[in-house]
């Protein structure tokens, strides 16, 4: 992987792309780049649901066709979801170059709880970590721990470190 490029998916906070993109760079040391263009994710829209697909987002960024070695990621605060789960806080193509992130329900304020700025940065880096995972072709991990376990509430994705377990690491280098 040479270069992660973010893209905001409908309006993203100012400062958001640029803070998971520092996080993103310091954690896997990898060139990371904020783009100026925002995708508008109404054709990803399901009005019944409030929420948005996130399939069809990431098959938007697909055709976009990012060279080898790079990752299209998206980012955004919209509520994702696909057919078969109530949400998703993300998802990604596995060894493939695209994936998105949501931080609807990272924020404390979705739980009923006030504001936590760098919490919402801390969780949505790691959920960031465990889509790039996939696009490098990694797959669900046992260690909780680990960037790359399989979490469905915000309960066991605060039991995750912003960072890959020593077998998943391994992994990640073998492909970059
Ligand atoms: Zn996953
Ligand atoms: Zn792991």
């Amino acid at each position: 992987m040479q270069t992660i490029h973010l893209l905001a998916v409908g309006s993203v906070p100012n400062g958001m792309l640029d803070r998971l993109a520092a996080g993103l760079a310091r954690t896997l040391r990898v060139s990371c780049r904020v783009e100026k263009t925002v995708l508008d994710a109404a054709f990803a829209a399901d009005i019944e649901r409030g929420q948005y697909y996130s399939t069809a987002i990431i098959a938007r960024l697909f055709s976009a066709n990012p060279p080898a070695g790079h990752v299209l990621l998206g980012v955004t605060t919209l509520d994702l979801y696909v057919p078969i789960l109530t949400f998703v806080y993300g998802e990604a193509q596995v060894s493939g170059p695209c994936a998105v992130v949501s931080g609807h329900r990272l924020r404390e304020e979705f739980y009923g709880l006030p504001a936590d700025a760098t919490k919402l940065d801390a969780r949505l880096l790691i959920e960031a970590l465990h889509e790039i995972g996939h696009t490098q072709g990694l797959r669900h991990c046992q260690d909780w721990s680990c960037a790359m376990a399989s979490s469905h509430s915000i309960e066991l994705l605060d039991l995750k470190q912003a960072g890959y377990c020593a077998e998943c690491a391994a992994r990640m280098e073998g492909r970059s």
